[in-house]
């Protein structure tokens, strides 16, 4: 599942693609839902004749800003991605929505389990800060008054946004803590560690263009079709039973909050 690294690297390549700028001249929806909850139709209209301006991002959502008062929201969930073509158009047999820009060129947006959502509004509610630009003083307003399990809190995404189970696995081993643990029960210097440990496994990733795991259709490809390099770099996430890069024991799998939780029962305390 594309988390804040995997849609930052999409982002990235967009931008340079020269996706920016652009007008809309054509809308294809190819499954409805997608656009919900506007029809195709009603999506359409909004949306034909605007011209692209920046792209941005805020934790895992796509932020298409459009001409009009109201931004292209797009979250990829399970196995969104996008592709782009030139020409003469030729949709693809998982593409879900295709959008046709000026100067010939196609943005398809892929999604074989059809999880992704595009949305009209004007901006996003309910997020924290981004996980890739937050503040240590940020971080630390977010830890006030919460008492949450380690693990949940990473995954809320009004916490900070962009972190998703990968990320959240990884941060709290590179931080040494035991992802049961209490938000509350942090002292000032865990909580410092839990800060730096969240920024740098989040840069990582962007650094790496992201992770790719399993070899299935719907894993995750950036812009070009490519896995993400970070694969290799994961240290904890789908590696239970497999020794520790740090102690050598095998790493402990438990579910917390309904999600599969990989870690090191003696490194993190
Ligand atoms: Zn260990």
């Amino acid at each position: 599942m594309p988390e804040l690294p995997e849609v930052e690297t999409i982002r990235r390549q967009l931008c340079a693609a020269g996706v920016e700028g652009r007008s809309i001249e054509k809308v294809h929806i190819e499954w409805p839902r997608t656009v919900e909850p506007l029809t195709p139709a009603a999506f359409r209209k909004q949306v034909q004749g605007c011209r692209l301006g920046k792209i941005d991002r805020h934790g895992k959502w796509l932020i298409f800003r459009l001409d009009g008062k109201e931004n292209l929201l797009v979250h990829l969930r399970m196995t969104g991605g996008f592709y782009l073509t030139k020409g003469a158009l030729k949709k693809g047999p998982h593409d879900r929505a295709v959008l046709q820009l000026s100067g010939g060129l196609n943005l398809h947006f892929r999604d074989p389990r059809k999880f992704g959502r595009w949305r009209l509004a004007a901006s996003l509610d309910g997020l924290g800060p981004d996980a890739l630009t937050v503040t240590r003083k940020q971080f630390f307003q977010c830890l006030e008054g919460q008492n949450k399990v380690l693990k949940a809190l990473l995954l809320d995404q009004s916490f900070v946004a962009g972190v998703g189970n990968i990320y959240a696995d990884e941060a709290l081993f590179e931080a040494r803590l035991d992802p049961r643990r209490k938000s509350g029960s942090l002292s000032d210097t865990e909580k410092l560690a839990l800060y730096k440990a969240v920024t740098k496994v989040i840069k990582a990733g962007v650094r790496n263009k992201g992770t790719s795991l399993g070899d299935g259709q719907g894993n995750y490809t950036d812009l070009n079709g490519d896995a993400g390099g970070h694969r290799e770099k994961v240290k904890v996430y789908g590696r239970s039973g497999q020794p520790c890069t740090v102690c050598g024991q095998p790493l402990h799998k438990t579910q917390i909050t309904q999600r599969t939780t990989v870690f090191c029962v003696h490194c993190q305390n």
